[in-house]
């Protein structure tokens, strides 16, 4: 699909419109780091689909690009915080994107007025289901998910979708058995021990 106007610039991507108003191309801007968060977020996109999650993702569009779903993003992150040494409950927490750096609690979240009730449940819900499905996916590849960080938008007709991206800028994986993070490491060593034969 072919890129028109930029849409919007950010710290580590760019949206671009496309022929068709209801879909807009998010390319990685990073030299060194494109093509690996690139290649993650489209595969852990498709993966939680499979499980039952809606994503904005619609198909590869380069090795630096997908083409997605234009959505109205709600400006929270929802983040996810696994105590994995004892096997607790998550932490679910939000983060308003135009504001602090805050950690805010549902009702906190609500009370900014930029999600309804059932939007702010729902997001919780659905991050939820993601961070099983990655936790499960992670954990037999002898790696932790420690932490994740989402967004979600709303389509036109208000349904809500995850957005943005899942990939080694948003979430912070662990070495099971040393707990060392590896998301600063050899690239080609995390996409082996995320991917194995399939990268
Ligand atoms: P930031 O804006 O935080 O610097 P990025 O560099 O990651 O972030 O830019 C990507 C921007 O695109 C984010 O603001 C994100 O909310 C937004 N975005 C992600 N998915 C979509 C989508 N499907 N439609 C419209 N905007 C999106």
């Amino acid at each position: 699909m072919e890129k028109r106007e930029l849409l919007y610039e950010g710290e580590s991507k760019r949206i671009y419109t496309t022929h068709d108003p209801q879909l807009v191309i998010l390319e990685y801007k990073d030299d060194a780091t494109a093509v690996v968060n690139n290649r993650v977020n489209s595969f852990l996109l498709q993966m939680v689909a499979e499980y039952g999650v809606p994503t904005h993702y619609v198909k590869e569009q380069s090795d630096r690009g997908a083409v997605v779903v234009k959505l109205d993003v709600i400006p929270l992150e929802v983040i996810i915080r696994n105590d994995c040494g004892t096997g607790a409950e998550p932490a679910i927490m939000f983060r308003y994107k135009k504001g602090d750096a805050a950690l805010l609690d549902a009702v906190q979240a609500l009370a900014l007025g930029v999600a309804s009730a059932y939007e702010i449940n729902r997001m919780m819900d659905l991050a939820l289901r993601v961070n099983d499905v990655l936790s499960a996916y992670f954990e037999r590849r002898n790696i932790e998910l420690a932490d994740i960080k989402l967004e979600f938008g709303r389509m036109m007709d208000g349904f809500i979708v995850l957005a943005d991206e899942i990939s080694l800028d948003t979430c912070t994986l662990c070495d099971a058995a040393t707990h060392e993070n590896i998301c600063g490491k050899d690239y080609n060593e995390i996409m082996y021990r995320i991917f194995g034969e399939q990268c």
